[in-house]
């Protein structure tokens, strides 16, 4: 058996620490049902609680912790009554994505039998699909400045960055992610007839990665329609790639289309497994619930399914399927609860988060 997978947990702030223990219940039942290797080490700290201890986010030598782990699992951080968000934010989760080189922000969108769509006519089945968004250069390169400032003649740059090894990488883990689904198809949204250099330059570098994979077919969508398509036709969709702006929007606009945002998960990635890689659900710290138990733990509980399949495709063939199977059945469980209950007061139910998150665990065992 291979060495244990070392994971970094990190609950946050308000719901992060109320979700985070349904994640951990539902990985602890997964573990020992498909006998994982997994290693937990627990830290307080990329929270605000740490913050106001000791004025600061994180330890100084957070990232020697941290880069002994092969995977982080992060609750929400943020209390903004507390502490500004900007400090809580880039004093964590931001620092994490830059320093660990987390170039794939992946998002999977998908409806659920027994949640209501906000869209009309939709039935589970017709969502399904993966926002795959650039997350480290494009339109979000600080790089720019001001001229003539505070006067009529003010003048404000900044820059896009587009490099070819950004482009490329997060276009060649889109197309790997395509091989891996049954319909196999990416579709690249771009802006190349607005947008007059950088995104030219993006779906030429898409046609070029499209080249390797024969098998995968492609659409190419601008940004605007691409959006409507979200909403009027999201059965379109397969795996959708995108640069950082884009994909940002794209990645709101996706799990909005299905339902509560107590169900999307993410996965901000270093494929290269240079560096962990961070599994965390969409939404924030909720200070609006936060005390009242009534925090929907699917998301955070989707995303340690999303972090098993991840570690596990980083082992040898022949010892993947444990923690691939793990996954599956992790999202079986919630597609099943999500259809019987017991529900959070977001999906119309009444019951708490550990009804649920012990409900899925069942489901499992
Ligand atoms: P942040 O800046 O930390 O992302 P935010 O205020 O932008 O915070 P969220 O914390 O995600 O966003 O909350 C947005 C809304 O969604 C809130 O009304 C919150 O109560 C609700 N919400 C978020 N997560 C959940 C959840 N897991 N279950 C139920 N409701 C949730
Ligand atoms: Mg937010």
């Amino acid at each position: 058996m291979s060495r244990p997978f070392r994971i970094a947990v990190l609950a946050g702030d308000g719901i992060g620490k109320e979700v985070m223990p349904e994640g951990l219940r539902v990985l602890d039942v997964a573990a020992a049902k498909f006998g994982l290797n997994l290693e937990f080490k627990h830290f307080d700290w990329a929270s605000c609680d740490y913050y106001t201890q000791t004025g600061k986010m994180m330890p100084d030598d957070w990232k020697t912790h941290l880069s002994a782990c092969d995977a982080i699992y992060f609750g929400a951080v943020g209390m903004p009554d507390i502490v500004p968000d900007h400090v809580s934010l880039y004093g964590s989760l931001l620092k994490f994505r830059r320093e660990f080189d987390q170039y794939i922000n992946l998002r999977p969108v998908r409806l659920f039998e027994g949640v209501p769509c906000p869209l009309a006519n939709r039935k589970p089945g017709d969502i399904d699909f993966f926002v795959v968004r650039e997350n480290t250069e494009g339109e979000y390169s600080a790089v720019g400045g001001k001229m003539f400032e505070g006067t009529d003649r003010e003048i404000v740059l900044q820059e896009s960055i587009f490099t070819r090894t950004g482009v490329d990488r997060v276009l060649k883990f889109a197309f790997e992610l395509a091989t891996r689904r049954a319909r196999k198809h990416v579709t690249i949204a771009t802006k190349s007839n607005g947008i007059a250099i950088s995104m030219p330059y993006w779906d030429e570098r898409a046609a070029e990665m499209g080249k390797q994979y024969p098998q995968i077919s492609t659409d190419k969508q601008h940004i605007d329609i691409l959006s409507a398509r979200f909403v009027l036709q999201p059965d379109r969709f397969d795996v959708v790639v995108a640069s950082n702006l884009f994909g940002d929007i794209l990645s709101d606009l996706g799990p909005a289309c299905t339902g509560t945002i107590g169900l999307a998960p993410s996965a901000n990635l270093n494929p290269d497994r240079k560096f962990p890689s961070l599994f965390e659900p969409v939404h924030g710290s909720a200070p609006d619930i936060y005390g009242k138990k009534i925090a929907n733990p699917v998301a955070m509980i989707w995303s340690g399914a999303l972090m098993l399949e991840y570690l596990g495709l980083g082992l040898p063939e022949a010892e993947q399927k444990p923690y691939l199977d793990a996954h599956n059945a992790i999202v079986k469980a919630i597609e099943t609860v999500l259809i019987q209950g017991p529900h959070t007061p977001d999906l119309g139910g009444k019951s708490n988060t550990t009804d649920m998150g012990e409900a899925i665990s069942k489901l499992i065992k």
